[in-house]
């Protein structure tokens, strides 16, 4: 029957069988997976998919699932957060168990998880930030866009964070998603936000705020901005609150627009009606706006003024260099402009740390050095999402990437590249069981999960967040 099926067809099938009689012969493919946001997910997904036999543990640090979909997306974005209906299918097979309340490279080291499991995936994401490195930039209310965001999503670590809104003016550095994010958060009436899944503590403050102007710089042109035409869209339609773009900006960009790619087509189509176009309802909704948000251009901050409070910042004022528009470079010139403001928020990208001197890693890219997900250096250890990739595209990108890194480990374990002799988590718990540490299953977040959604539902809100963390145990371990 075999030799009826082409020549392909045949090779697939003999490695197919031949790797699965390996590993019946030689044991399981244990795998762990490091972080449990979208990359650790999706590559869990994949493997369970490529593989009938592999077990993936997933490891969090937090005791609750699904990393930036819950403390980075923003709160009035709640469609976005459906992916984690497929989390909840993936972590819910019998050959998944997610173990929620550990840090790798602290309650367990790297040479412990490479001992217990054929692979170790490391896929936990970005959890610091990029700084200006100019002279002001610890002054009190120059914050980082990490922290406010976690801030105002209830991440555990953030709650506390000083942000003091009792101002009029605020800057904001950076010209992508997150910092249209925030300006809109700072701006959207309190009635909205008060339907969305944001923490109380954040809403509080956000509904005695007095920030009425939201200035977002960027350091370079209208044609490289890196936030997309959602975002763009949703603050030109904000309620109450008028867009301010400069027309000197725009002039001769109505004349370039015809030759860019398609989605940057759109979005500085967008930009440049919103400016020079203005339609005769939007003109007459922002007539009577009590607040405004604005895009600079072509500035980058050389100084942050202030007592001890910001007082506001020195700009230098960039010329773009380069033949391709949309990639051209700032270069600073020699003029500079000084601007008022009572909070600087910086949101120039996220930054991955090193959680484990096993783990070799790149502090200049602030990533794990890779080759297609294969952890240079590092046999069975493979990188995936925002740690192997830099802070760069939304989840879908990071679906991508992660299904290529579960085909990845999927491969190795099939051409008998990894030690499928591993013993997996029975070790690990040994030990967590030595130090103490109470891990949190999916099935005791599932609870956090309904407390936290019957807690939202008493004040009209999809959820409210626990946001400490023996809390949330606490709960998590109530049946
Ligand atoms: C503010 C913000 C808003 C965004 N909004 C959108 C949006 O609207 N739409 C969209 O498509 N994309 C959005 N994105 C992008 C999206 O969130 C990312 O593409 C995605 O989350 C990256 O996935 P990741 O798994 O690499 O990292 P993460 O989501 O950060 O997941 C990493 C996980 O690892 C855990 N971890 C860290 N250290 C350890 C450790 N030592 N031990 C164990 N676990 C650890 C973390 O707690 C976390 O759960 C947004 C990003 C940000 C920052």
């Amino acid at each position: 029957m075999l030799f009826i099926l082409p020549r392909l067809c045949r090779q697939h099938l003999r490695s197919y069988v031949q790797s699965h009689i390996r590993q019946l012969t030689t044991g399981q493919p244990n795998v762990c997976i490091v972080g449990a946001g979208p990359a650790g997910f999706y590559t869990a997904q994949q493997i369970l998919k490529g593989n009938p036999n592999a077990v993936v543990d997933i490891y969090e640090k937090l005791p609750v699932p699904f990393g930036l979909v819950r403390y980075g997306v923003a709160p009035d974005h709640p469609e976005v957060k459906n992916v984690i209906n497929t989390f909840t299918q993936t972590a819910s097979k019998d050959r998944c168990t997610f173990i929620g309340n550990v840090t790798i490279g602290k309650d367990i080291s790297i040479a412990d998880l490479q001992k217990a499991y054929s692979a170790v995936v490391l896929s936990y994401g970005a959890d610091n930030d990029r700084l200006l490195g100019v002279p002001g930039e610890n002054l009190k209310n120059v914050i980082s866009a990490r922290s406010f965001v976690g801030w105002y999503n209830g991440l555990p670590q953030d709650i506390d964070l000083q942000v003091n809104l009792d101002v009029e003016k605020a800057v904001i550095i950076g010209h992508g998603n997150v910092a249209l994010d925030v300006a809109r958060i700072l701006l959207m009436p309190i009635d909205l936000l008060k339907k969305t899944d944001i923490s109380q503590h954040s809403l509080d403050a956000l509904s005695k705020s007095r920030i009425k102007e939201v200035i977002v710089i960027g350091r370079r042109g209208p044609l490289q901005v890196a936030f997309t035409i959602k975002e763009l869209r949703e603050m030109i339609r904000l309620p109450d609150c008028k867009p301010v773009l400069s027309q000197a900006d725009f002039i001769g960009v109505d004349k370039l627009i015809q030759d860019l790619p398609r989605p940057r087509r759109r979005l500085t189509e967008l930009m440049y009606k919103t400016c020079m176009e203005p339609t005769d309802k939007d003109v007459k909704l922002w007539k009577t706006a009590q607040k405004s948000w604005s895009l600079s251009f072509c500035m980058s901050p050389l100084e942050i003024f202030g007592d001890k409070d910001v007082t506001g910042l020195k700009l230098g004022i960039n010329k773009l260099q380069g033949e391709d528009l949309v990639k051209q470079s700032a270069i600073l010139t020699d003029q500079t402009v000084d601007m008022s403001c009572g909070l600087v928020l910086r949101s120039i990208g996220y930054k991955s740390i090193v959680i484990d001197p096993d783990i070799p890693f790149d502090t200049k890219s602030g990533t794990i050095p890779n080759k297609d997900s294969r952890v240079e250096g590092k046999p069975g250890m493979y990188c995936t999402g925002w740690v192997s990739t830099g802070p760069v595209g939304v989840i879908l990108t990071t679906m991508n990437q992660a299904f290529e890194t579960g085909k990845t480990v999927v491969k190795d374990i099939n051409d008998g590249i990894l030690d499928l002799t591993k013993p997996g988590k029975s070790d690990i718990f040994n030990i967590l069981n030595s130090k103490g540490v109470q891990t949190v299953s999916f099935k005791d977040w599932e609870n956090i999960d309904q407390f936290e959604v019957k807690q939202g539902e008493d004040v009209g809100k999809p959820r409210e967040k626990m946001v400490d963390i023996s809390q949330m145990v606490s709960v998590a371990k109530k049946s």
